[in-house]
């Protein structure tokens, strides 16, 4: 089974990962960055999800190469944590236009292709955050809290044409976003989480493989939480 997969912000951390993992059952997997190299052996497009035009160059780009998107991974994302009195308006809208409005620009481009096929699989990266909601970081959590109503209703647009959409939500994973936390709040994570250890960007990459692969076929509109037990299913 080899599909045209595009994970957005594949480059590094958890999208790296999810490339790596889909790449190694069988598809053909790009990726987007924004500077620098791409990772080797992954077609690298480059790409800001904050832009219209470059996300069409990018579909395009793909499309060229591999065939339109059949498998779409909105994985990009960003913090600019602050506590709300402190928060500027950029800090939340720029947020926002990442987090939750670059999803929706990749997914409104993505299934086009993907209505044309009849098949495709949307997994939208959301985060434990967006559900239980995180002192300090209003902005990460709306937007992520945002993708599950959004991908809720794509689920609902869409399962008719044999599209799938899901949404995962890391709970704290060793990446560069969280290597970024002080030590004593990484201690503070750990003892709240029942599995008692951060997350690895495989235990993501398994799951979103297993929603995009034949296994998830009958899912959608679900939020899948891969948190150790730190949100509880929710
Ligand atoms: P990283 O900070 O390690 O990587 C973020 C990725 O997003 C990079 O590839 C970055 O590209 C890309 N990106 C950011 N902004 C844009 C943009 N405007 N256009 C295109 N690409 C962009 O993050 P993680 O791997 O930790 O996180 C990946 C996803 O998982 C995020 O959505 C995050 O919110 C979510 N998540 C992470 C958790 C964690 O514990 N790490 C927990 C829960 C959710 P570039 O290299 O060009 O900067």
């Amino acid at each position: 089974m080899s599909r045209s997969v595009l994970v957005t912000g594949g480059n590094r951390g958890i999208g790296l990962a999810i490339a790596r993992e889909l790449a190694a059952g069988g598809d053909d997997v790009a990726v987007t960055y924004r500077s620098g190299e791409p990772p080797e052996g992954l077609l690298g497009v480059r790409c800001d999800i904050t832009d219209t035009a470059q996300v069409d160059a990018a579909f395009k780009e793909v499309e060229e190469a591999q065939g339109p998107v059949e498998v779409l991974v909105a994985n990009a994302g960003v913090t600019k944590d602050q506590l709300l009195a402190l928060m500027s308006e950029d800090d939340f809208s720029s947020v926002l236009d990442t987090n939750l409005t670059g999803s929706f620009r990749v997914a409104k481009r993505a299934v086009r292709g993907m209505m044309r096929k009849r098949f495709g699989r949307i997994v939208l990266i959301s985060s434990v955050v967006g559900l239980l909601g995180s002192g300090g970081q209003a902005n990460y959590a709306a937007s992520k809290a945002g993708l599950v109503g959004f991908g809720r209703s794509l689920a609902r647009e869409l399962g008719s044409r044999n599209i799938t959409v899901n949404v995962v939500a890391p709970g704290f994973i060793e990446t560069d976003m969280t290597a970024a936390l002080p030590e004593d709040r990484q201690a503070e994570i750990k003892k709240n989480v029942p599995l008692g250890r951060l997350g690895s960007t495989d235990d993501i990459a398994k799951t979103v493989s297993f929603l995009a692969g034949p296994g998830g076929g009958y899912v959608t509109g679900a939020v899948i939480p891969v948190d150790g037990g730190l949100g509880m299913g929710h």
